[in-house]
């Protein structure tokens, strides 16, 4: 039996998910960009394999199942590995996201999407969308074509969340492995395990089983229709590179990233977002120079505080609160897109 009948078998033993009349059943659009849900091997027991095989109509036909739960119509936004995942894909989906939660007959959108890359296109949605309507990302693991597939059931944990009424107002969402997180507070844990994702500080959103929803609270910090953000007249985003603090680290990256044209640079810091003396000299520096300079952590969890360990007023210096590194970077690319005082940033970051 293949993977796709092994995964409709599974879902046909599942208790029955309340279906709604068929006129009744909220719409949902599905905005495919790629992934390792929609990837393939040569075989269902190899670790090869290639992200963004699989096309839009094919993964709505491998879940059956969700047509109980939403009228589905799906959308190829991209078909690549989100480690691919760039400005022109996300401005193209930021801006689709935006016209359908505009639309009276959508009721909800899902987005497919790789692992990598999902925490910051959360994000980054989580910032620009304008609607309480139902925006969830989902993903997986393991291709389509494995042993134990992840992504069939994840889809349709996904639907039945964009379908559900109790999902709008949370802030962009993203539900993989049966749990529900807020796009601001999920992070990647594990190269290869199902159970990767984690919200370590925030928490979850909620959790989801075979389509079951149950939502524990509302999202953490500013969001879709209450954020500043908009990415109206925008056709570029500001560069913000993210640089790694180690032992014995120079300032080299740091004055080559500024040198690149980077307008902003993350740090991704030991501990509460420290780095060796070289290093905070070469970022104050740049930061004298105009660059915003942001202090994250390289550690998984926790918050990088502001004058801790460095005098961030001393250096106009940023810290970026509970934001890791590759969000930081996110909200700092929007940040920049206008004139802002170090101050506006650093409430920027304790807000959102
Ligand atoms: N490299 C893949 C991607 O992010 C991994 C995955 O989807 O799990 O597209």
């Amino acid at each position: 039996m293949n993977r796709t009948r092994i995964a409709a078998a599974v879902l046909a033993l599942l208790p029955a998910v309340p279906a709604l009349a068929a006129d009744k059943l909220p719409s949902v659009v599905v905005l495919a960009t790629g992934g390792t849900i929609a990837g393939a091997a040569g075989s269902d027991v190899q670790a090869a394999y290639t992200s963004g095989q699989v096309g839009v109509d094919q993964l709505l036909a491998a879940v059956p199942q969700a047509k109980k739960l939403a009228t589905l119509r799906g959308e190829q936004i991209a078909n690549i590995g989100s480690q691919d995942m760039n400005d022109e894909v996300w401005l193209k989906l930021a801006r689709r996201v935006n016209e359908l939660a505009a639309l009276a007959d959508v009721d909800g959108i899902v987005i497919t999407h790789g692992t990598d890359t999902i925490e910051e296109t959360g994000y980054f949605l989580n910032l620009v969308v304008k609607s309480k309507k139902p925006v969830v990302l989902t993903a997986a693991m393991r291709p389509s074509t494995a042993l134990s597939a992840d992504g069939p059931l994840n889809f349709f944990n996904a639907v039945a969340v964009a379908a559900n009424k109790d999902a709008a107002g949370r802030g962009v969402l993203v539900v993989v492995n049966d749990w529900i997180h807020g796009a601001s507070s999920l992070t990647k844990t594990s190269t290869t395990a199902v159970q990767t994702f984690l919200s370590p500080l925030r928490g979850l959103v909620g959790t989801v089983a075979y389509g079951e929803a149950e939502f524990y609270r509302g999202p953490v910090g500013k969001n879709t229709v209450d954020s500043e953000f908009s990415l109206d007249g925008v056709t570029a985003l500001p560069r913000v590179d993210i640089v790694m603090a180690h032992e014995n680290m120079d300032g080299a990256i740091i004055d080559a990233a500024a040198a690149a044209g980077a307008k902003g640079i993350v740090i991704a810091g030991v501990g509460n977002g420290n780095m060796t003396k070289a290093g905070l000299d070469a970022l104050a520096a740049q930061a004298k120079k105009g660059v915003v300079c942001v202090r994250s952590s390289r550690v998984a969890t926790g918050r990088v505080g502001r004058n801790v360990e460095v005098d961030d007023d001393k250096l106009a210096l940023v810290a970026s609160d509970d934001l890791n590194p590759q969000k930081a970077r996110v909200l700092l690319r929007l940040a920049l897109l206008k004139p802002r005082s170090l101050a506006e940033v650093q409430k920027l970051f304790v807000e959102y």
